[in-house]
């Protein structure tokens, strides 16, 4: 008899305090390669201390994170580093680096020099011309300098793509078409992606499911096309209504 297969990401139990906060109050899901998960949620409801609690950024006080199968707390952080590619919340390049050393800095850390060529094809999957490696990261819009930061956390092939906020400071033209780049990368490589946002239009848009996250807990485990048909509680409702509403108006006005 074959074992069922171990699920490619697993919380199991996570909790996680600072002082008389807790963070994370006893986290349990599983998460199947290929899965392009949203975790939404108020603002200090914890989204970005579990997500980081996978990359061990964060330690749990509690519990166990297992990626494909090894338990976290047992990789190396170069390891780790290799199999699970990190946006952070905002932009978050080295300033003094051009963008191909900035792109780079992970696969050198671990004693490796990327090519010139490799530095291309990176910045190719993210659309940028091979030109931009040489320039600052000032040199860049916002938006292109958010793909420099999608590239870095390609660099090292990862199965897993986390990313925090990675929308967050920007325009919501660029905002929408870097969302969808990053949904073809998602396919295109086979990526499995979690992705932390506060923005519920950006879930449903974007994720296969949609995890909400409330004073520590997940209060709703849902695909986009249940949570609009009404599923997954009143925290989940009342995040979804915001972009209802806002379609109900703007519909209202070529009415
Ligand atoms: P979110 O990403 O959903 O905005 P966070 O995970 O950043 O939420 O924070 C959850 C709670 O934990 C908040 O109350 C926040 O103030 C607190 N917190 C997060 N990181 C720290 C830290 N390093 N030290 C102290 N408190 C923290
Ligand atoms: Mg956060």
């Amino acid at each position: 008899m074959n074992r069922p297969a171990a699920p490619f990401l697993e919380f199991r139990d996570i909790v996680k305090s600072y002082g008389s906060v807790t963070a994370v109050d006893g986290v349990s899901l599983a998460i199947d390669p290929g899965e392009f998960v949203a975790l939404v949620g108020a603002s200090g409801s914890g989204k970005s201390t579990l997500l980081k609690t996978v990359n061990r950024l964060v330690v749990p006080d509690n519990g166990a994170v297992m990626l494909e199968g090894e338990d976290v707390a047992t990789l190396t952080p170069h390891a780790l580093r290799r199999r699970a590619g990190y946006v952070f919340q905002g932009i978050g390049l080295f300033p003094h680096m051009t963008v191909a050393e900035n792109i780079g800095i992970g696969p050198r850390l671990a004693g490796e020099r990327p090519g010139r060529e490799r530095i291309a094809e990176l910045l190719e999957l993210v659309e940028l011309d091979a030109e931009m490696g040489g320039r600052m990261p000032d040199a860049l819009s916002g938006g292109q300098r958010q793909r420099v930061g999608v590239a870095r956390a390609l660099a090292g092939e990862p199965h897993l793509l986390l990313m925090d906020e990675p929308f967050g400071a920007l325009d919501p033209i660029t905002r929408d078409s870097l969302g969808e780049r990053i949904a073809r990368l998602h396919e295109r490589l086979g990526l499995t992606t979690v992705m932390v946002t506060h923005d519920m239009a950006e879930a449903l848009l974007l994720a296969s499911r949609v995890l909400v996250m409330d004073s520590g807990r997940i209060v709703a485990d849902e695909t986009p096309q249940a949570l609009l048909e009404g599923a997954g509680g009143t925290i989940a409702q009342d995040l979804v209504a915001v972009p209802r509403e806002q379609a109900r108006r703007l519909a209202g006005l070529t009415a």
